[in-house]
C-alpha cells in the first residue's frame, strides 16, 4: 500500500478522529503535493464527523468554526492550523459560483465526487489507505488536468474552476484532457461573472508559473471573458499571441507578466487597457502602480545615458526601473546583451550610492534661501534642478559644489523674462 508521510499536526488529528469511530483523511492539495513528492503548503482533512462533533473532541486544539455551515472547522495542533471537512454533498448551484445547499454525507467518495479535478479528488488515510475512486492516481501518472465528471456541467456551476484549471496546468506542468479543454472553451463566457479579487488570486498564482506563455495561447477567449480589458479589438488575435510569448520569455514577476498582457494590442490603447484591467481586479495600490508606470513607458524612450538612466532609478525606485528594463527586453525592444548593459549600469549607480532625492542633497532648502531663492515653488525647482546637475556631472554632491551651482542657477533664473 502506497504511504504517505503526514504532517504531525494531520496525523494527529486523523488518529484522534478515527480512534473515536469517525472516518478521517487527508484530502486534496496536499495529497496530490505528496504523490508527486512536492511538500505541500498545507493540510486539509475530511471526515464524516459532523462540525459539532469536531467541535466536542477537539476542545483543547483551539477549534475555530471558520466556515460551520459549509461544514468547516479551523484546528491549531502544536501551531499547525488544519481545516477539518465534514464529507459534504454540494446542492444545486446558484450564480455559477456557489451551491444552494450542502447536505453532510457519510462516505467519503460523495465527498469526493462535488472536488474539482481528478488529481484533486484524492483522499489518504494511513489506516484506510488512498481512496481514488475518479482515477486521480493516474493522471498525476499521466500529468493531466481532468474534470471530476461531465466538464460542462462542472464548469456550470462554479465558473471559477476555469481559472484554477489553467493555474493547476501551469504549477504542475500538467497538459488539459481534451474533453476538459473543450468544454473550458465552451463555457469561457462564465467568466465575466467572476468576482475581479477572485480572478486576481488565481492570476497572481497563474501568471508567474513557466507555461503560463503557453496556455494564455491556448486559452486566449477565456482569459478575455475573465478580463474584457484584454480581449483584443475584432479579434485580431496576433497581438495576443506576441504578448503571451512575452509572458513566457519575462522574468517570473506578476506586475511585469500583466503589463505585457496590457500591450497586446494597439500602443495608443495600451493606458487604457491597463486602468481597465486594473479597474476589474483591483490589486493593491503598489502592484497597480506598478503595473501603470510600466505600461505607460512601455513605448517611451529608452534610458542610456547616465541621467536618464538616474532619472528612472529616481521615478521608479530600484525594483521598478529594473523590471522596466525587463519588460523592454520581453517586448524585444532591447537585445539580451543591451538589457544586460542596462541592468548593470543602474546596479553600478545604485551601489556608487548616487543621489536619487532632494532630501541627500548636500544643500538643503533652507541653503536655497539663504542663498536668495524665493520661498516657494522656486526652491523645489532649483533642487530639482541641482540634482540633475549631480546626474549630468555639472556638479557633485558637496555643500560647495552644490552652492557654486545653485548661484549659476539663481542667476540664470533671473535673467529669465
Ligand atoms: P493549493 O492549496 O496548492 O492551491 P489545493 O488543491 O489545496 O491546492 P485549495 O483551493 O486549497 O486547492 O482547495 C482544497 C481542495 O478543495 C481542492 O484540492 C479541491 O479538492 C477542493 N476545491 C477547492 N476549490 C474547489 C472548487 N471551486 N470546486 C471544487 N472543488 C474545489
Ligand atoms: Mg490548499
Amino acid at each position: 500500500m502506497e504511504k504517505i508521510a503526514l504532517s504531525p499536526a494531520a496525523a494527529a488529528i486523523l488518529g484522534r478522529l478515527e480512534a473515536a469511530g469517525f472516518p478521517a483523511y487527508a484530502v486534496g492539495g496536499c495529497v496530490r503535493d505528496s504523490l508527486l513528492g512536492r511538500p505541500p503548503h498545507d493540510w486539509d482533512v475530511t471526515t464524516a464527523a459532523r462540525p459539532e462533533q469536531v467541535l466536542a473532541l477537539f476542545g483543547d486544539c483551539h477549534p475555530v468554526p471558520t466556515g460551520i455551515a459549509h461544514g468547516t472547522v479551523t484546528l491549531f495542533w502544536q501551531g499547525e492550523a488544519v481545516e477539518v471537512t465534514t464529507f459534504r454533498l454540494d446542492g444545486p448551484y446558484r450564480d455559477h459560483r456557489h451551491p444552494d445547499t450542502v447536505a453532510f454525507s457519510d462516505r467519503v467518495e460523495e465527498d469526493l465526487a462535488r472536488r474539482d479535478f481528478t488529481v484533486n479528488a484524492l483522499a489518504y488515510s494511513p489506516r484506510r489507505g488512498l481512496c481514488d475512486p475518479f482515477g486521480g492516481r493516474a493522471d498525476l501518472q499521466s500529468r493531466l488536468i481532468r474534470c471530476v465528471g461531465g466538464p460542462a456541467r462542472r464548469f456550470e456551476e462554479d465558473a471559477l474552476r476555469l481559472l484554477r484549471a489553467v493555474r493547476f496546468a501551469a504549477q504542475l506542468g500538467f497538459a488539459i484532457h481534451p474533453a476538459t479543454a473543450a468544454a473550458m472553451d465552451a463555457a469561457a463566457g462564465l467568466l465575466s461573472g467572476v468576482s475581479g479579487e477572485r480572478v486576481l488570486a488565481e492570476w497572481r498564482r497563474f501568471l508567474p508559473c513557466p507555461g503560463a506563455g503557453a496556455l494564455l495561447a491556448r486559452f486566449g477567449p477565456l482569459f478575455w471573458a475573465a478580463a474584457p480589458a484584454l480581449c483584443p479589438a475584432g479579434g485580431e488575435e496576433d497581438g495576443w499571441l506576441a504578448a503571451a510569448e512575452a509572458v513566457e520569455a519575462a522574468p517570473a514577476d506578476f506586475p511585469l507578466r500583466l503589463a505585457l498582457l496590457c500591450l497586446a494590442g494597439p500602443e495608443e490603447g495600451a493606458v487604457g487597457r491597463a486602468e481597465a484591467l486594473l479597474a476589474r481586479l483591483r490589486p493593491d495600490r503598489r502592484t497597480a502602480g506598478e503595473v501603470t508606470a510600466l505600461v505607460a513607458a512601455a513605448h517611451a524612450p529608452i534610458p542610456r545615458e547616465t541621467p536618464a538612466l538616474c532619472r528612472l532609478l529616481a521615478d521608479r525606485g530600484r525594483e521598478g526601473a529594473l523590471r522596466q528594463v525587463a519588460l523592454w527586453r520581453a517586448t524585444g525592444r532591447l537585445s539580451e546583451e543591451t538589457a544586460e548593459q542596462l541592468t548593470g549600469g543602474l546596479l553600478s549607480l545604485l551601489e556608487r550610492g548616487v543621489c536619487l532625492t532632494v532630501r541627500e542633497l548636500a544643500l538643503s532648502g533652507g541653503d536655497l534661501l539663504a542663498l536668495g531663492a524665493v520661498p516657494g515653488p522656486q526652491v523645489g525647482r532649483l533642487q530639482r534642478a541641482l540634482l540633475e546637475g549631480v546626474w549630468a556631472g555639472r556638479a557633485a554632491n558637496t555643500r560647495a559644489s552644490l552652492e557654486r551651482l545653485a548661484r549659476a542657477l539663481l542667476k540664470e533664473e533671473a535673467l529669465l523674462p
